[in-house]
């Protein structure tokens, strides 16, 4: 049996019509920059995030870079940012010539270990970063109380993390402004690049719509130094169309993770640690085991394909030699590196496929003791 990590072709079928007609009305229209489907895109996903508004942007990266922007954050002061992270978390800090300061992950959840950040908190930081990485949402209340206490900025990057709740609120709703992916792999997926702020701060919201788009409100009046960082009226009827189906396809790979986790609880392997008080969005479902590189080699024997999220940290990757943090320096995100692997958690996954991981997992791990 071959079990694909994703299958974008099958989560598309899936909602072929609604997209194939949203879209055609899109190409249609004759109006293809900004105009209503990206209007009421924004709409929907806020109320979908239980925020006030939505703004849309090029790509997740430029949701972030341009929040920081819009923030205020610059050349001089420091971000908090996680040391076990994709690396866009990382390179919006740098886009504005501002540092990153990373801080370790706890060692169960994978998330930034709030009770580390104050240590890293010095008179230039700005800002702290809150990545709900995996899907998984990060402890929101501790990291607040401690960004209230210092007088900095929380910013959401919530890429991995749409419809994931926090204490029964989505993510989205926590009063933070929060930066979003549409990029084709993520939970909601556009047919190409997409991402997108969501805030209750309409000033806020306004300072990035104009920052989207060569730092003009009024055409032809620039009034700061801006990008062209549009969300396409194309990819936001899609995107419209896709978001109905979200719930259930989030709902599937809850049930994906449930057979996981009941199927691999007495493996000798590492789970996801659910954070408590949250319902994780599953992006992914990433195991650990100091045997990862035979496990994935062995699992692909089995027809299993999987990933490494992420197999260098950001502080290694040559683009960071400059901040001169070597090996040693982030002990625990350097070990999630050498020991995460992902399963296939892919909603369009058959309930045989499931199983066919778990039989090959438990077939490769042998149990605890
Ligand atoms: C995907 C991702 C991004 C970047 O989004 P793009 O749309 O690919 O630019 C940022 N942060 C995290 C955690 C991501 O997973």
């Amino acid at each position: 049996m071959k079990v694909p990590f994703l299958n974008l072709k099958a989560g598309y079928d899936a909602a072929r019509d609604d997209i194939e007609t949203a879209v055609l009305s899109s190409l249609r229209s004759g109006w293809y920059i900004g105009g209503e489907d990206v209007a009421s895109f924004e709409r929907a996903f806020a109320v979908f995030c239980g925020a006030r508004v939505g703004v849309g942007v090029a790509n997740g990266l430029d949701a972030l870079h341009l929040s920081l922007r819009a923030l205020g954050v610059g050349p001089g002061d420091e971000v908090i940012v996680p040391s076990n992270t994709f690396i866009a978390t990382w390179l919006a800090v740098s886009q504005v010539g501002a540092t990153c300061v990373g801080v370790e992950p706890d060692y169960a959840t994978c998330n930034i270990d709030a009770a580390r950040i104050p240590a890293a908190i010095t008179t230039r930081t700005k800002a702290i970063i809150a990545v709900h990485l995996y899907g998984q949402p990060c402890e929101l209340d501790k990291i607040g109380a401690i960004a209230a206490e210092h007088g900095l900025t929380v910013l959401e990057d919530a890429a991995q993390a749409h419809g994931a709740t926090y204490r029964s609120v989505p993510i989205g709703g926590h009063g933070n402004p929060v930066a979003w992916s549409f990029y084709p792999g993520k939970n909601l997926g556009a047919l190409g690049d997409g991402g997108a702020v969501t805030t209750d701060d309409e000033s806020l919201a306004e300072r990035i719509r104009m920052l989207r788009n060569y730092g003009s409100r009024e055409r032809y009046v620039n009034e700061v130094v801006g990008y062209n960082s549009r969300l396409d009226p194309v990819q936001a009827a899609a995107l419209s169309a896709k978001l109905r189906h979200l719930p259930v396809w989030n709902a599937r790979r809850r049930a994906i993770a449930d057979l996981y986790q009941r199927g691999l609880a007495d493996v000798d392997v590492i789970l996801p640690h659910p954070v408590e008080g949250a319902t994780s969005a599953w992006h992914l479902y990433c195991i650990r085991t100091d045997l990862r590189d035979e496990m994935r080699q062995r699992l692909e024997g089995h027809g299993v394909e999987t990933l490494i999220h992420y197999p260098i940290p950001p502080h290694l990757q040559d683009a960071y030699r400059s901040l001169g943090l070597g090996r040693g320096t982030f002990p625990i995100a350097e070990k999630m590196a050498e020991t995460l692997l992902s399963l296939p958690i892919d909603p369009m996954m058959t309930d045989e496929q499931v199983q066919h991981v778990v039989d090959s997992v438990r077939s490769i791990a042998g149990l605890r003791n």
